[in-house]
């Protein structure tokens, strides 16, 4: 093995946490392993080791699960069965400085609730996975344009990446807005993308609506549909693709368990997706096994170095995986297996080594079983940097407007967002970033990604949550665009955190 984590006794895990460091340049290069440039999406490396074979393959496009922002502790979970809180308005807001917009964007949510509703359910009822959101694509581009924005379809060459425009006046911030919509194989919205999809929808439609009332203000709304979060990285190629480069900011929001009338703002864990497949030879696994090599014994012990691999790892620190095979018959010696596995760490550099760490249990296995081996990695998610200022507005707004209470536990989950939200190492773009997540109600042991969390997603409780988390999103977004000392001090946060990416990478 090539790297050793420093350890520092018994508070040594503490101590690494409180020093969190963040990717190098290069980082997307780094996960892969040895390539000193960015790279496309999917690469395939030679492997180092003598059996290794180089092949570039077509571009892969696969299920990678990643995005669940359980927080709080499991026994103060929102429960189904319990009475929804309500959330109207109770106070007047000491942190929205101009009442009367704040009343335009709630009034214009509670008015076009019913209608988001619909949205939320078709969406629901028509489970797309990723680069396939087409039905999801078309009715939020339609709903959308129906209601004043300029819409561009098929966005930056994906089939279901979309982005809605309105512009007031000249020059002017910009905000941004993401709605996921993808769905799990299996599971439908077992994520709540619809919840996602219908949130920015919400905010970009109150945003625009307070805008109009103030038309001696100058702004720009960005809505963008963003394909393939579950897998593939949709915002990580649009990030690419510059469809990120005009705004000054950017918001979304993630529905996952949590208390009653509660959100998260911490930040999550970075993702590597790594694929890997053994080549053997068949033979008959009776008559003559010693002239076949195995593949799915090369899987086997690659599942077992993992599996022990995991016991040396930090708790903060994941990995988990899958075997897929074709035409496994129990008297043939498998001449293929494949592999899924997602590596995660607290922050990016830190995965790096630990992506290394799994690769050598990858590779031992082939060296073991003599079966020749490629490896294939999409991009990197990176951990979520969540823009202080705008957290701390944003739960100034639903604390004291909605009573919502605001934790910042870092998770262990992952989301493309993360690299919307990077610093200078991601060198597309970055920019001053918030992704709160927010509580649903669910049943015990039916967080993200189950099929419990699937009818969670579509319960008029979450809606209400949903439209609850849109307005206060809504509220942050226009004090961005309208008040400049917050909008100063927003990006005074972000250059602070680049300073300190800057000198983490030096030290690297
Ligand atoms: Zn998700
Ligand atoms: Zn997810």
């Amino acid at each position: 093995m090539d790297h050793q984590e420093v350890q520092t006794g018994c508070f040594g895990y503490l101590l690494a946490r409180k020093a969190r460091s963040k990717a190098p340049r290069n980082a997307q290069a780094a996960f892969r392993g040895d390539h000193p440039q960015m790279a496309s999406r999917a690469d395939v490396h030679q492997n180092p080791s003598p059996l290794g074979v180089a092949e570039k393959t077509d571009e892969i496009k696969y299920y990678s699960p990643c995005c669940c922002f359980s927080f709080g502790s499991e026994s103060e979970r929102w429960i189904e069965q319990e009475v929804p809180p309500s959330y109207s308005p109770t106070v007047i807001s000491a942190s929205t400085d101009d009442n009367s917009v704040a009343t335009i964007v709630e009034r214009t949510l509670d008015k076009e609730s019913r209608k988001l509703r619909v949205l939320s359910l078709k969406i629901h009822d028509h489970p797309e996975l990723m680069f396939n959101e087409k039905y999801a694509h078309d009715t939020l581009t339609n709903f959308m344009e129906q209601n004043g924005f300029k819409v561009i379809r098929r966005y930056l060459g994906l089939d279901t990446a979309w982005r809605a425009e309105y512009a007031q006046g000249k020059g002017g911030r910009v905000i941004g807005i993401n709605s996921e919509m993808d769905a799990l194989a299996g599971m439908g919205h077992a994520c709540g993308h619809n919840l996602i999809a219908i949130s920015g929808v919400g905010v970009a439609i109150a945003l625009k609506a307070a805008l109009e009332a103030q038309p001696n203000i100058s702004a720009k709304i960005i809505l963008l549909g963003t394909p393939a979060e579950e897998g593939g990285g949709g915002k990580v190629i649009l990030l690419e693709g510059g469809a990120y480069e005009e705004m000054d900011a950017c918001l979304m929001c993630h529905p996952s368990t949590g208390p009653p009338r509660s959100t998260n703002i911490g930040s999550s864990n970075a993702m590597q997706s790594i694929v890997v497949e053994y080549f053997g030879h068949s033979a008959h696994a009776g008559g003559a096994p010693w002239e076949g090599t195995n593949a799915l014994d090369a899987a086997f012990i690659a599942y077992s170095g993992i599996s022990m691999l995991r016991q040396q790892i930090k708790p903060d620190h994941r990995v988990h995986g899958v075997v897929e095979g074709k035409n496994w018959l129990p008297n043939v010696i498998p001449d293929y297996a494949k592999m899924h596995w997602l590596a995660r760490a607290p922050t990016s550099s830190e995965l790096i080594p630990f992506v290394k760490r799994v690769r050598n249990c990858l590779e031992a296995a082939a060296i073991a079983t003599g079966c020749k081996i490629k490896i294939t990695v999409e991009n990197a998610y990176f951990d979520l940097h969540q823009n202080s200022v705008l957290a701390q507005g944003f739960a100034d707004i639903v604390g004291s407007r909605y009573g919502l209470e605001a934790t910042s536990d870092s998770t262990t989950a992952s989301t493309d967002f993360g690299n919307v939200s990077y610093g200078p190492p991601y060198p597309f773009a970055a920019l001053p970033a918030l992704h709160p997540s927010f509580a649903i109600p669910t049943v015990p042991n039916g967080g993200n990604h189950t099929p419990a969390f699937a009818t969670a997603a579509r319960s008029e409780a979450a809606h209400t949550a949903t439209i609850t988390i849109a307005k206060g999103l809504a509220l942050t977004a226009y004090r961005v665009l309208t008040d400049e000392g917050f909008f100063t001090r927003v990006k005074a946060s972000f250059e602070q955190g680049k300073a300190a990416d800057d000198k983490q990478h030096s030290r690297f």
